[in-house]
């Protein structure tokens, strides 16, 4: 099965188009979270997740947040008045499909969730010691997170102790090694800088991950996000990626 492996859109419908259409044909879709904050589009973007086929979707900080499930006061002040926004803006229906998402799913061979597999929501894998931590918390050979906005893959060494990583770039192709934690990146605010959409597509039959960018029009986004009254500093940010 090709699955497309994403996360945090963050409320970003063109981006997210750009990617569906970029992608081509998918037999799945796997979304690590963090649908809506940020950007001016949360309605949007979640009707448009939630009609993909094979569609399996967790639930992310920003998420959690928009249905009061975590403290909005755990946000910095920017993030808190677009989910306040969120709150205010999207439909019933689609408070109810982000009530419905949990927090970590165990498939066949992988384990997905949105920070870590040690603190699901929150937690961010920004480095090999956190990561060689979290190797203890799932017992599947490949974990895909999200969260941190950053693609890079955390691969256990042959003495099994040290989490090695790598920076792909934009069409890197690995064979996943088990044990495995990979993150695809952003699609909806990359900030690794470099601000195209990230996402990547798996083969679960051959063990393929590859890592992929798309431009899209950013212009446009800000555009809405000046018109929606969101904080200049996370439109401007996305010129940048960062
Ligand atoms: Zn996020």
């Amino acid at each position: 099965m090709k699955i497309l492996v994403f996360s945090d859109i963050h409320a970003n419908l063109t981006a997210l188009e750009t990617v569906l259409a970029d992608a081509g044909d998918m037999d799945g879709y796997w979304c690590l979270g963090d649908l809506v904050g940020y950007g001016p589009d949360p309605n949007q973007v979640i009707k448009c997740v939630r009609q993909l086929p094979n569609l399996v979707c967790i639930l992310g900080n920003h998420d959690a947040a928009t249905i009061k499930k975590i403290e909005i006061e755990a946000f910095n002040e920017e993030a808190q008045q677009t989910i306040s926004w969120t709150q205010k803006t999207i439909s019933k229906e689609n408070m109810d499909f982000l009530k419905s998402l949990p927090a970590i799913i165990e498939t066949e061979n992988f384990t997905l969730t949105h920070g870590s597999p040690r603190h699901p929501i929150w937690e961010y894998i920004l480095d090999t010691r956190t990561a060689t931590q979290n190797f203890d918390y799932f017992d599947n050979p490949f974990c895909l997170i999200g969260h941190t906005h950053i693609p890079v893959i955390y691969f256990l060494s042959d003495e099994g102790s040290l989490a090695n990583l790598i920076l792909p770039n934009s069409h890197t192709k690995v064979t996943l090694s088990p044990r495995s934690i990979l993150n695809p990146g952003s699609i909806g605010q990359p900030r690794d800088h470099d601000p195209r959409a990230a996402y990547a597509i798996l083969d679960t039959e051959e063990l393929l991950f590859e890592f992929h960018r798309v431009p899209y029009d950013i212009p446009s986004v800000q555009k809405r996000m000046e018109k929606a009254g969101l904080p200049q500093r996370h439109a401007q940010r996305l010129e940048f990626g960062w």
